[in-house]
C-alpha cells in the first residue's frame, strides 16, 4: 500500500479509537445519570407514600381517637404510639416493607427519621441532619440528595422534611400538660415539647444502594459497547477496502508515470526518483551507473524509417532485460539511451556484465538492420558524493567510449 494510504488508514484507525472512547465514556456517565435519577425517583416515591401515611394518622387516625375521647368511649389519658405516632408507624411500616424486598431478594432500604426534637431518642438528628433540618426549615432547599459510598458501595441518600407542625400536633408537642397522661408515662414530660406550629421537627431520610441500577447499567452498556464497537469494525473494514482499491488505482497511475511507453521498462521521472529516494542507502551499498548508449542511432531511423528504429530500442531492451542481474535496475532515460543502476560488489564483476551487454547486441542480428554497437560508461558510487557527480562521471565515461564507439569505459 502506498504510505500516503496507509497514514490515511493510520489517522481514521486513531479516529475511530477516539470517537469509539468518547461514545462509550459519554454513554455511561449519561446512563450513570439516568441511573442515579432512577434511584432517586423511586425514592421520592417511597418519601411521598410515607407522607401520605402521616398525613392519613393526622387526619383520620388520631381524629377518630380524639372523636371516641370526647365520646368518653376512650380515656382522655389514652395514648399509643401504635395508632398515634406517625412516626412509630411509618418506622414500622418500612421494616415490614424491608422484610418483603428481603424476600425477593431487593437491597434493603435504610430509614431514619431524622428529629432536632425527638420523643423516641432513636429518633435523633445528627449534626448533618441538624444542619439539613435548619436549611429545610429556612425553606433553602425541599428536597436533599446525594451519592455516598458505605463499605466502597455506592448509595443514593435522599432526604425530604415531614409536613411542618399542625393543629392536630399541638396536643401532643407543645405543653405536656395537654399531652395525654399514657405518652408522658411512656415519653417522661421532657422529650418532644414546647413545639410550635410550622417548624418542620424532622426529615424523612431514605438510603438505597444503586446495585440494581449498576447492573442494569452494566447491560446495557455491554450491549451498547458490542453493537457501537461491531459498527466501528464494520465501517472501518469497508473504508479500508475503498482506500485499497483507491490505492491500487493510484498505483496503476503511479506505475504508468514511471513507464516508458515504448519499451516498458522504468522511464527517466523513475530514474530520478529512485535515486533521489535511494540516496542516503547508497552510501552503504555503493552502487554503479551504467549508461548506455546505441551508436548511430540516427542512421537507422534515415535508413530503415521511424517504426525499425523503435522495433530497434524494443529489441534491445527485451535483449538487456533478459540478461540484467536481479539486483539491478533498468531505465530507458532518453531516446536512445539506457542507465542500469547495480550494486555489485567488485569493478571485475561490473565490468563483465558490460562486455557481457555489449557482446550481446553486437552479436544479434536486428530484423531489417542486422548488428548494431552500443557504447557504455560507467562508474561506482563515491561516499558523500551528490548525484550530480556521480551522473556527470558517468556521463563523461559514456562520452569518452563514443570517441571510438562500441567501446567501455568506467571512470
Ligand atoms: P551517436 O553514435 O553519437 O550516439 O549517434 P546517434 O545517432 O545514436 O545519436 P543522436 O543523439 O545523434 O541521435 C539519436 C536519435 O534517436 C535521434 C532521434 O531521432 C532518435 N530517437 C529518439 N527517440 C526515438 C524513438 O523513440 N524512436 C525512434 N525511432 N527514434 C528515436
Ligand atoms: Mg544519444
Ligand atoms: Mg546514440
Amino acid at each position: 500500500m502506498l504510505p500516503h494510504n496507509k497514514k490515511l488508514l493510520i489517522y481514521i484507525a486513531v479516529l475511530f479509537i477516539f470517537l469509539y472512547s468518547v461514545i462509550v465514556v459519554s454513554f455511561y456517565y449519561i446512563l450513570n445519570d439516568i441511573a442515579i435519577n432512577q434511584n432517586k425517583q423511586k425514592l421520592h416515591n417511597i418519601l411521598l407514600y410515607e407522607q401520605a401515611q402521616k398525613n392519613y394518622v393526622d387526619k383520620y387516625q388520631k381524629k377518630f381517637i380524639y372523636s371516641l375521647q370526647h365520646q368518653n368511649i376512650l380515656s382522655k389519658e389514652f395514648f399509643s404510639p401504635v395508632l398515634m405516632s406517625a412516626t412509630f408507624i411509618t418506622r414500622h411500616t418500612l421494616e415490614e416493607y424491608n422484610k418483603l424486598r428481603k424476600k425477593e431478594h431487593l437491597p434493603e432500604i435504610k430509614y431514619k427519621i431524622a428529629s432536632d426534637n425527638p420523643r423516641n431518642p432513636v429518633n435523633k438528628a445528627n449534626k448533618k441532619e441538624l444542619k439539613l433540618l435548619e436549611k429545610f426549615n429556612n425553606k433553602k432547599i425541599d428536597i436533599y440528595s446525594k451519592k455516598i459510598k458505605i463499605n466502597g458501595k455506592d448509595y443514593i441518600y435522599y432526604a425530604i422534611p415531614v409536613v411542618p407542625n399542625n393543629k392536630s400536633c399541638m396536643k401532643c408537642h407543645s405543653n405536656p400538660n395537654l399531652a395525654p397522661e399514657d405518652l408522658i408515662k411512656m415519653y417522661g414530660d421532657k422529650a418532644g415539647f414546647h413545639e410550635k406550629i410550622g417548624h418542620i421537627r424532622a426529615l424523612l431520610s431514605l438510603t438505597l444502594p444503586l446495585e440494581e441500577e449498576y447492573t442494569f447499567i452494566k447491560k446495557i452498556s455491554f450491549i451498547f459497547n458490542l453493537i457501537l464497537l461491531g459498527l466501528f469494525i464494520f465501517t472501518y473494514i469497508i473504508i479500508y477496502f475503498i482506500i485499497k482499491k483507491l490505492d491500487k488505482k493510484d498505483r496503476q497511475i503511479i506505475e504508468s508515470s514511471y513507464t516508458d511507453e515504448l519499451t516498458q521498462i522504468f522511464n527517466r521521472k523513475k530514474f530520478n526518483t529512485d535515486i533521489k529516494k535511494n540516496m542516503k542507502n547508497f552510501n552503504k551499498l555503493s552502487p554503479y551507473l551504467m549508461l548506455i548508449d546505441i551508436d548511430h542511432f540516427k542512421k537507422i531511423n534515415d535508413t530503415y524509417g521511424h517504426p525499425v528504429g523503435d522495433y530497434v530500442l524494443e529489441e534491445l531492451t527485451k535483449l538487456i532485460s533478459e540478461n540484467i542481474r536481479s539486483n539491478d535496475k533498468f531505465y530507458r532515460i532518453g531516446g536512445e539511451e539506457f542507465a542500469i543502476i547495480s550494486t555489485q560488489k567488485n569493478n571485475e564483476n561490473e565490468r563483465i556484465f558490460a562486455e557481457k551487454i555489449k557482446n550481446l547486441i553486437e552479436k544479434h542480428s536486428f530484423d531489417k538492420v542486422g548488428n548494431i554497437t552500443i557504447s557504455i560508461g560507467f562508474t561506482k558510487y563515491q561516499p558523500e558524493e551528490s548525484y550530480h557527480n556521480w551522473y556527470k562521471r558517468a556521463d563523461e565515461a559514456l562520452y569518452e567510449a563514443k570517441k571510438t564507439r562500441n567501446t567501455i569505459i568506467e571512470k
